[in-house]
């Protein structure tokens, strides 16, 4: 590198620190926490390349576990952000410069039947529609009374098979997954589950400390890849719960200095 060039960077990065820090020993502050996020989920190749190489992955142990000759195959699958693409509301949310998710703009968002499948995911499901392989949905998605018949609409508007209430559980007392994913577990043998949270794998990963959710995945080493396939999500999940102590924080000045202090600091 040249001296002139990293004059100019020096330059840069003191112009930075001008426009983002009050003081000099402040961390640089976010105009809005959620707009790289979403900015990454709406444009890159790279999103989209995930959800492809997920279905794929998940397409190979399907197709292992037909030519094995195993019977009565099942995929359990969770919706949001793993078949479903919710790109749309996140869209409105930035639009309406909210800074984390919004329940009631989702549960309206959700009646409108915005919702598409996500990439690849289609092809994959229909695959296993056509090879006899059941696909079983489980959502922790709440909107009351109207659960069942908003999550069965969105699967139709975005074209998923097995869109009827017998391949979908809507958990609205408790998100936890296990229960009904034992269930289809004692009449099929499933082959991969699918998810954007790793409380769609297993409830163990439901705690409020990061450090912990990490250090569990030690015991699920092998499993990635092979039995649970998961797909990128970086805008909300239980991984937000894990530092700001709720999935659905309030958008404060509280939560959002939380944000901030955790940035950078491990
Ligand atoms: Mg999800």
């Amino acid at each position: 590198m040249s001296a002139g060039n990293k004059a100019a960077i020096a330059l840069t990065l003191a112009a930075i620190g001008a426009v983002g820090c009050g003081k000099a020993d402040e961390a640089p502050r976010a105009s809005n926490a959620l707009a790289m996020a979403v900015a990454w989920k709406e444009t890159s190749a790279e999103y989209e390349a995930l959800y492809l190489q997920g279905f794929n992955v998940a397409k190979m142990h399907v197709d292992r576990a037909l030519r094995d000759g195993r019977r009565s195959l099942a995929v359990i699958s969770d919706l949001d952000d793993t078949v479903l693409d919710t790109r749309d509301y996140w869209r409105e949310v930035l639009a309406a410069d909210a800074q984390l998710f919004e329940d009631a703009r989702w549960d309206v968002w959700v009646a409108k039947n915005k919702v598409r499948a996500s990439p690849g995911a289609l092809d994959f499901l229909n695959f296993c529609r056509d090879s006899g392989v059941e696909v079983f949905y489980i959502t922790s998605r709440d909107q009351g009374p109207m659960t069942m018949e908003l999550a069965l609409g969105n699967l139709k508007a975005a074209g998923l098979p097995f869109a009827d209430a017998e391949h979908l559980t809507v958990i609205t007392d408790s998100s936890d997954k296990e229960p009904r994913q034992r269930q289809v577990a004692q009449s099929h043998d499933v082959a991969v589950y699918l998810g954007d949270n790793l409380n769609d794998f297993r409830r163990s990963y439901y705690v409020t400390d990061a450090q912990r959710r990490r250090q569990r995945l030690a015991a699920d080493r092998n499993e990635f890849g092979r039995r649970f396939i998961l797909f990128p999500n970086p805008t909300d999940g239980h991984w937000i719960r894990a530092i700001l102590g709720d999935s659905e924080p309030p958008p404060s000045q509280e939560t959002l200095d939380r944000l901030h202090q955790l940035i950078g600091r491990r």
